[in-house]
């Protein structure tokens, strides 16, 4: 055991080496460096890829036996089993085919996309889809090819999980999205536009992130042009980025929060775990419901701004001294169908992805084209949120996941906003104080319940079951449907 804990932690370092030369990469590399850094992570991941698929970690995992159930030793012993198999069956051409065609796609998706030229990025498509449909027939499935991409990013979630779960969304917030849609949404939203100063906003954001309880002697923030959080094999380096914009409050502010719930899970494993298998947040779906439990359940409710709204108008007195508490709570909670995902509102966000996982499952199995993808795209969109776009850049060309291969990932995106509910009415119960607290800016205890929880444990328990140990039930959407009502009923005066 101990030999493969020793291989086990050369994997994690050449990953973390991996991480730190990517964070350099999207925060302060020159262009320049671009073709130099892809080999020197191409190298990298090679080498951990090696020893991950090698026969010597084959034996030393027959070796390691059946060990006792429960214990942090069985979980290493799981979770290598699985990403050894994994490694093993991708042929390496696959692998070498798959991060070469993505790598020519994403340059090509950012042309097309300011080109608003669909055609000119459906070559990458196809290409791309035609390597996951391989790679999807050496990873084997039971019920449905989409499942073998899936659990990649969540582990032990199905197909038709989702589509459940997504019909369920679609029923229960339709008459909320009808009820919005009819409003005028400039001047709701107005308060957040106008002169932000730049420092101004960092610091505020900094101050946030402080009293949720990240620890700075463990992390840092950076500028990048896309908002991420990133770890490097630990809790004890856990950095974030975000960006700002000089005439529009939200982006910083809420990508801030985002990334604070992100980092806060990392910074809350249990350090033992390092340069283990077991470090680091449970599932994408479980790392989503920390940033948007966050950044929407706490960051987006009224006690958390009667403490904080005080003190944002006093940074900015100019642009928000006349919007009064309730109006700026509405701002943030402005609702309204929209063409662009990563800006929608809590309502309408999940009616993006659902629309993201219908294409994608079809393009998996083969029923949708890519040559009619943008014309399926223009009609899901008008049969879930009502409005079609002006064109491709604003439609089926906005995100960049397809481009860089990642098939089955935004599912997780609404699975992270169902659970942040469930696990933040969990919370609720056990400390009903969370609500008294968070007006007077005390996160302590929800993060001590959180951290307690879910974030100690790190991947040692599967996605399913980690979510019932916290919450005493399977992934429910109830809470979080209840969660909208309840917000967007009082916001809008509907039922
Ligand atoms: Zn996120």
């Amino acid at each position: 055991m101990d030999l493969l804990k020793e291989r086990l932690a050369t994997v994690s370092d050449l990953d973390s080496a991996s991480s730190v030369l990517s964070w350099d990469q999207q925060t302060y590399m020159p262009a320049g460096g671009v073709a130099g850094r892809a080999e020197q992570r191409a190298t990298l991941n090679r080498l951990s890829h090696e020893i991950l698929a090698s026969t010597e970690i084959a034996q030393l995992l027959d070796a390691a036996g059946e060990p006792e159930p429960g214990t942090d030793t069985a979980a290493i012993i799981r979770l290598t089993r699985r990403e050894h198999e994994r490694a093993t069956k991708l042929p390496s051409r696959l692998v070498a085919e798959i991060s070469r065609a993505t790598t020519l796609a994403e340059p090509a998706w950012e042309q097309a996309r300011a080109a608003s030229d669909f055609p000119m990025f459906a070559p990458h498509l196809e290409k791309i889809l035609g390597l996951q449909r391989e790679a999807v027939e050496h990873l084997g499935y039971e019920d449905h090819p989409y499942d073998a991409l899936l659990d990649r990013y969540e582990p032990g979630s199905r197909k038709a999980r989702l589509e459940t779960m997504f019909d369920d969304l679609k029923r229960g917030t339709a008459d909320m999205v009808r009820g919005t849609s009819a409003h005028s949404e400039e001047v709701r939203e107005a308060p957040l536009h106008g002169k932000f100063d730049e420092l101004k906003q960092e610091e505020f954001g900094r101050m946030i992130s402080t009293s949720f309880g990240y620890d700075w002697d463990r992390g840092r923030q950076d500028r990048a042009v896309h908002p991420f959080c990133i770890n490097f094999g630990g809790p004890g380096d856990v950095r974030m980025t975000t960006r700002f914009d000089p005439d529009w409050l939200s982006p910083a502010l809420f990508a801030t929060l985002h990334e604070t719930g992100h980092a806060l899970y990392e910074q809350g494993v249990d350090p033992a775990y390092s340069r283990t298998p077991i470090s680091g947040g449970a599932s994408l779906g479980l790392h989503e419901s920390q940033s948007r439990l966050w950044e929407n359940v706490v960051g987006r409710s009224l006690p958390f701004w009667r403490h904080f709204y005080p003190r944002l108008q006093k940074a900015f007195p100019e642009t928000l001294g006349s919007a009064d508490l309730e109006t700026f709570y509405r701002a943030v909670n402005a609702a309204r169908p929209s063409e662009i995902r990563v800006e929608a509102d809590e309502l309408t966000y999940n009616l993006h992805v659902a629309l993201r996982f219908e294409l994608e499952v079809a393009l998996i199995e083969g029923s949708l084209t890519v040559s009619d993808l943008p014309d399926a795209w223009n009609a899901k969109m008008k049969e879930h949120i009502g409005i079609v776009p002006k064109n491709d850049a604003d439609g089926v060309l906005q995100d960049s996941h397809w481009a860089i291969g990642y098939f089955g990932y935004f599912p997780t995106y609404t699975m992270g906003n169902i659970l942040s509910l469930q696990l933040f009415d969990a919370a609720l119960e056990a400390q009903p104080g969370i609500f008294d607290d968070m007006e007077h800016g005390e996160f302590g205890v929800l993060l001590g319940w959180l951290r307690e929880n879910v974030h100690r444990h790190g991947k040692k328990y599967e996605p399913d079951d980690l979510i019932e140990r916290a919450t005493g039930r399977p992934l429910d959407v109830q809470p979080y449907l209840r969660y909208l009502g309840e917000k967007f009923g009082a916001l809008y005066g509907i039922s």
